[in-house]
């Protein structure tokens, strides 16, 4: 019998992890397939790691590993993949924002044609701010022009994959994560499902609007190079457009015998090309700090704590 591996990512989830349990216990005892569900408690405040432990008591499809502290969702997700034993693993948040009714439909889609992982999206964006929406847009018309990594409006991180794909995933040990990014840069063959937004069923989000856009500058910088391109192209721009402006003062002074007066706009002019150059100093920075992080080569995660026999603890 083949088996299916739950990763569940929590943080401070305390409220609606026993409603997450019983809806997917319901899917999961209905289906042909063996079963085991990993919940990754990311270092939660609050009673998260009783109530899995709870679970795990009580049902040996449970396991867990707990962190030392909160490394992100990012890096519980590695976590699961790094420890998942089934033959198709599938990403889940604990908020029921992923529902696991549509589990047998993605299963049975992987069962008969040829694809290798079913990725999710939402078609809408109910319930959210019209300001993160408007933003989350952008980002993915962004990011999709100046990367070579397909990045799906809209989507989730929740996907069913095969074994091959969680291999291919587990090797990527980059340090900056974005899981997105990740999927789309490894290939093979997705099948997209559309659904509509889900609101979450308890508790609150992890994200607030500002760790979301740094999430977002954060993918942009993992998955492409173009920002460090603007520099040279800013450059280029402005010599060309001094050269002109140079002939111009030449042409003025020696044919119309008219002495070009005016500090104030050498001064705006200064002050606009210093801007500029720190502005791409700082892109140049952002770059340099992700591969100063890199090479520390810092574990992605710890863990204090599991019920898994042979858990990477720290990997
Ligand atoms: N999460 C996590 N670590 C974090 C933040 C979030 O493991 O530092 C988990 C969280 O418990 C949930 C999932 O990631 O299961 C998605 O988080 P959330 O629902 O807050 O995000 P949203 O759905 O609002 O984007
Ligand atoms: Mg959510």
């Amino acid at each position: 019998m083949k088996k299916i591996s739950l990763i569940i990512p929590c943080y401070n989830e305390e409220e609606a992890l026993p409603i997450f349990y019983k809806e997917a216990e319901r899917v999961m005892s209905a289906l042909d397939y063996d079963y085991e569900y990993l919940f990754i408690d990311d270092g939660s405040r609050d009673g998260t790691l009783s109530v899995i432990r709870e679970f795990s008591q009580k049902d040996a499809h449970v396991k867990y590993i707990a962190f030392s502290r909160n490394f992100g969702k990012e890096a519980a997700m590695f976590a699961g993949f790094c420890n998942v034993s089934g033959d198709y693993a599938v990403v889940m948040d604990a908020d029921l924002q992923d529902p696991p009714s549509l589990l047998p439909k993605m299963l049975e889609i992987l069962e008969t044609q040829p694809y290798d992982s079913v990725a999710t999206r939402r078609v809408s964006r109910k319930g959210e701010p019209p300001l993160r929406s408007f933003f989350a847009r952008k980002f993915y018309q962004i990011i999709n022009r100046i990367s070579d990594t397909d990045i799906m409006d809209g989507a989730r991180d929740f996907r069913l994959m095969k074994r091959e794909m969680v291999d291919a995933i587990v090797s990527m040990c980059e340090r900056n994560r974005f899981s997105k990014g990740i999927f789309g840069w490894i290939g093979f063959r997705t099948y997209w499902l559309s659904y509509e937004n889900v609101e979450r069923v308890a508790g609150n989000t992890k994200w607030s609007f500002w760790k979301l856009f740094a999430y977002a500058l954060d993918g942009i910088i993992n998955f492409s190079q173009a920002p460090l391109s603007i520099a040279s192209w800013f450059g280029l721009g402005m010599t060309g457009f001094s050269f002109i402006m140079l002939l111009v003062i030449v042409f003025r002074r020696l044919i119309m015998g008219d002495p070009v007066a005016g500090w104030a706009s050498t001064v705006c002019v200064i002050i606009f090309i210093g801007g500029l150059q720190l502005f791409c100093l700082g892109i140049i920075g952002q770059y340099i700090a992700k591969i100063y992080m890199e090479t520390k080569q810092r574990p992605h995660y710890i863990a204090a704590e599991s019920n898994i026999d042979n858990a990477k603890m720290i990997k």
